[in-house]
């Protein structure tokens, strides 16, 4: 009988993982990194399935926390294939260097700072994989198109667009449970409508068996898309009126593009005057030129900006070199500094931290979901001081929040979406959430609905 273990974003928001079995085929969808703190050490379990054994591996999108072990995997034997949408595996490949080379730089840091200072840390100060071994994925992509079918031994594999980032896909599987067709529906990260770059997400198939639904905001709504532009606005021109900059923590997939247009728009309005914006991210730079290559996947209300680019205006200057990054403190007038991590768990952010955290007149903005035990949330939540690369720092400098940017949906967006089918579904599994808000939304999708829903455990199988 075909079997689906939750291997990741069970109980918890990041390391998305689904492993389907038959008895002809073993697929995985998403094979991503955790990302919270309490989680971290799961990313070093030895792996709790045969990577030699698996067919392929399907990509919903290219965010961490659905690709980032993929090298790990490649590591450990796999040597299948690996389907997504171009756009996603050419994003794919700069995110999985990006991190092979973070995983490299933090693993030497660790290590030196705890020789230092004379102890051991939590984490293997080796890093969990290498800039080759993120290389050796790359041979293994195979871009596939929404809506075409591609065919396993029993199992056929559909994408669709999920409205969530540049290239995300919702995927089904269809495939024989016995003498019965069956038909299973992985989200994804769903998107939502009215967001600037993506459509709305695709309605789900109206029939269908199984549904494995994402829920990071399932106990919130969004405020109207419409505040966010105002918002941001307001941010930065009180910002620079007390002379300080406004940094903020923003994913280079889809978060950083999101903000260049929104900028854009404010000063071609005029609300917000020139000043110096820096994307200090040489992946965000990357990908901002990866989404300038695929007009045909762009949606939203950057459809109106096909003349010219939707992500350049007058003062954007992009450092791309280390050098470049660190002048940007020379900077002295105020300045908006955009940079990865989105939940400032690594990368350039910190060293912006760093320098404007304890300036009272600076601002920290945060645009994106700040997971629970990441730096972001730490300073998101209030506390101070905060302890950044091996050193503590007094918080002074205003914390902010837009939250309006979200790419997932929001709890009523979810549940519309969900509730959609024509007909009853067999079993619905909610993940990709904290386990209070995922098992909440899973009893009042089941309230409204009637059908089984449950929120499976790290590890748990179920028979399809
Ligand atoms: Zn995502």
């Amino acid at each position: 009988m075909p079997k689906l273990t939750f291997l990741g974003a069970a109980g918890n928001v990041t390391g998305s993982r689904y492993l389907f079995e038959d008895t002809h085929t073993q697929l995985l969808v998403d094979c991503g990194l955790y990302q919270e703190r309490e989680f971290l050490s799961r990313n070093w379990d030895p792996s709790p399935l045969e990577p030699a054994k698996i067919e392929a591996v399907l990509l919903t999108h290219a965010h961490l926390d659905h690709i980032g072990l993929l090298p790990k995997l490649v590591r450990d034997g796999f040597k299948g294939r690996v389907y997504a949408t171009d756009a996603t595996l050419e994003m794919a490949e700069v995110m999985l260097l990006d991190s092979a080379r973070i995983q490299e730089e933090d693993a030497d840091a660790k290590k030196r700072r705890h020789r230092r200072e004379g102890r051991s840390g939590p984490y293997p100060e080796e890093p969990l994989y290498t800039v080759e071994d993120a290389q050796a994925c790359v041979p293994m992509f195979r871009p596939i198109e929404y809506g075409k079918p591609v065919a396993f031994d029993g199992t056929t594999a559909v994408f669709a667009d999920a409205g969530h980032v540049l290239g995300s896909a919702m995927i089904y599987l269809e495939f024989k449970s016995g003498r019965a067709e069956r038909t299973i529906c992985f989200s994804g990260d769903i998107g939502r409508p009215e967001r600037p770059l993506q459509d709305a997400p695709s309605l789900p198939r109206s029939t269908l068996d199984y549904l494995v639904i994402e829920s990071t905001y399932g106990d919130r709504e969004h405020p109207p898309a419409e505040e966010v532009e105002g918002k941001l606005g307001d941010i930065i021109n009180e910002t620079v009126n007390r002379g300080g900059n406004v940094i903020i923590p923003a994913f280079a997939l889809e978060r950083t593009q999101e903000l260049l247009f929104y900028l854009k728009r404010l000063l071609a309005s005029g609300r917000v005057a020139r000043l110096p914006v820096y994307v200090d991210s040489p992946m965000a730079i990357k990908l901002t030129e990866i989404f300038t290559r695929h007009p045909e996947l762009w949606g939203g209300e950057i459809d109106n900006y096909r003349k010219g680019s939707p992500f350049e205006f007058g003062g954007l200057k992009l450092t791309a070199s280390a050098s470049a990054s660190r002048a940007i403190a020379d900077d002295r007038s105020p300045a908006i500094i955009i940079a990865g991590s989105g939940m400032a768990t690594g990368g350039r952010i910190k060293h912006h931290l760093i320098n404007n955290i304890s300036r009272a007149e600076s601002t920290i903005l945060f645009v994106g979901y700040q997971a629970r035990g990441t730096l972001g949330r730490v300073i998101l939540s209030g506390t101070t001081p905060v302890r950044i690369l091996g050193r503590e720092y007094e918080v002074k400098a205003r914390i902010e929040q837009v939250p309006g940017l979200s790419a997932h949906a929001g709890r009523s967006e979810l549940l519309d979406w969900a509730s959609s089918f024509k007909r009853p579904l067999k079993q619905v599994f909610v993940t990709h959430g904290e386990e209070d808000i995922e098992k909440e939304f899973a009893g009042e999708l089941a309230r409204r609905t009637g059908w089984p829903v449950t929120a499976p455990e790290y590890g748990q199988s179920f028979d399809l």
